[in-house]
């Protein structure tokens, strides 16, 4: 029997009783969502201020990209690669030409993007850089989130992420984050084939490396034919104010990883981007996904790229993000609760001034709920904000005034 939902005590309900439980979601169920608001089973309204992570960047429900869902979806939607279509060829050159690589590889999911990049990074290092079979390896950073599959968990640094999950993938090496010595070091080592990093590192809590290293970084990979591989599955798609973080430094990756916003929240869309140097190692039988490049995700896919462009949500993002900081700076200064604020454009977090394993950005992100704003925590005192890019100044003005008051109340009960 398919269950009709009445309360949102009754979906917290079923949720827990018939789902795994490897999430914690904030309490609220949401059940519309249009721009940057959601409302609940109640009908309660809320500012989104996650975007599912940054993948809803194009704001809810787009019309532009649910209309191209919709017309596809009634005329094909899924064919494998067993055969041609008539949507992946065009989709192809369109993001090649969008992002400026010679090929793409269509995939689903963030962390199928990722694995997918290291398949490649590690085929290239064996077929052409020359590297002996089995021995390549690739520089990580510390604190990184690249998603959840065996591989990645097995270069995380999260114990929940890694315990008993074991045995674990050899061939990474891992370095802290915004270090060029330590990459400079790493890269001497031998066999090393890829350097994979987050040009900002999202879910460890918004950390921005210092300007000119990504820069510096790519040119020492470039130095040790070292292919730098930029996870821009969080920052890319306008979320930082550029269309990639990249941008900011002018770095063209060697592999480009793309998920999230790429469909506007709309479906499962992933993207590796190179250029035929580095493509061409892969052939057929050798990777490959049954939903990967479907004529649904290729439309609904330009559809949201299109909006991105056509809505200037890069420009966009880069001016409420300083609108953003600004405030919360001109905040910090009168209360002792909130300690920073960082980031880049509509990639943000503030610091809670209490220690990592407590419960205080979660308690606030509860209280921000009940005052119309939803968030969570990335730790127990950091809260990353991330609305739509689709935001206009006087709502960003609206949010930061129930970020504040919130915050006050806090500090004053506590
Ligand atoms: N890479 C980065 C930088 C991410 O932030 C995430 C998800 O948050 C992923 C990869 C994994 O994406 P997905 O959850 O779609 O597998």
């Amino acid at each position: 029997m398919i269950e009709t939902v009445q309360s949102s005590k009754d979906a917290i309900a079923l949720e827990d009783k018939y789902g795994a439980h490897n999430y914690h979601p904030l309490p609220v169920v949401l059940a519309r969502g249009e721009g940057v608001h959601v409302w609940d089973v109640e009908g309660v309204k809320y500012y989104d201020f996650l975007s599912a992570y940054s993948a809803v960047n194009q704001g809810h429900c787009h019309p532009r990209i649910v209309g191209a869902l919709s017309e596809q979806a009634a005329t094909l939607t899924l064919t494998s690669r067993a055969f041609y279509n008539d949507v992946l060829g065009s989709y192809e050159k369109y993001m090649c030409e969008y992002f400026g690589f010679d090929k793409i590889l269509p995939m689903n999911t963030g962390a199928e993007a990722v694995e997918t990049a290291i398949k490649l990074c590690r085929k290239w290092a064996y077929e052409k850089k020359g590297i002996a079979e089995n021995e390549a390896k690739i520089i990580v950073c510390e604190n990184n989130f690249h998603g959840r599959t065996t591989t990645i968990i097995s270069f995380s640094n999260d114990p929940d992420a890694r315990k008993n999950f074991g045995p674990y993938t050899d061939g990474f090496i891992k370095i802290p984050h915004n270090d060029i010595d330590a990459l400079k070091a790493a890269l001497s080592e031998e066999n090393v084939a890829g350097f994979l990093i987050e040009p900002i590192q999202g879910e460890a809590g918004v950390f921005v490396p210092d300007d000119g290293f990504l820069a510096e970084a790519d040119r020492l990979c470039k130095e040790s034919d070292v292919l730098f591989i930029a996870d821009e599955v969080q920052t890319g798609i306008a979320r930082t104010g550029k269309l990639l973080a990249c941008d900011y430094e002018e770095v063209k990756a060697d592999i480009l990883i793309l998920g999230k916003a790429v469909s506007g929240g709309v479906y499962p869309v992933s993207a590796v981007l190179a250029d035929d140097k580095v493509m061409s190692v892969i052939k057929p039988g050798q990777h490959g996904s049954t939903f990967g490049g479907n004529p649904l995700a290729a439309k609904v896919a330009m559809a949201a790229l299109e909006v991105v462009r056509d809505e200037k949500l890069a420009e966009n993002a880069q001016k409420l993000g300083d609108i953003f900081r600004e405030r919360m700076n001109a905040f910090i200064a009168k209360t002792d609760l909130v300690t920073l604020v960082r980031g880049k454009g509509l990639l943000n977090a503030i610091v809670i001034n209490d220690t990592e394993d407590s419960s205080t950005a979660w308690d606030i992100c509860v209280a921000l709920k009940e005052n119309g704003l939803l968030a969570k925590p990335t730790h127990g005192n950091i809260i990353r904000f991330a609305p739509p890019l689709v935001m206009t100044e006087e709502q960003l003005h609206d949010c930061c005034d129930i970020i504040e008051k919130t915050i006050r109340a806090y500090e004053e009960k506590a």
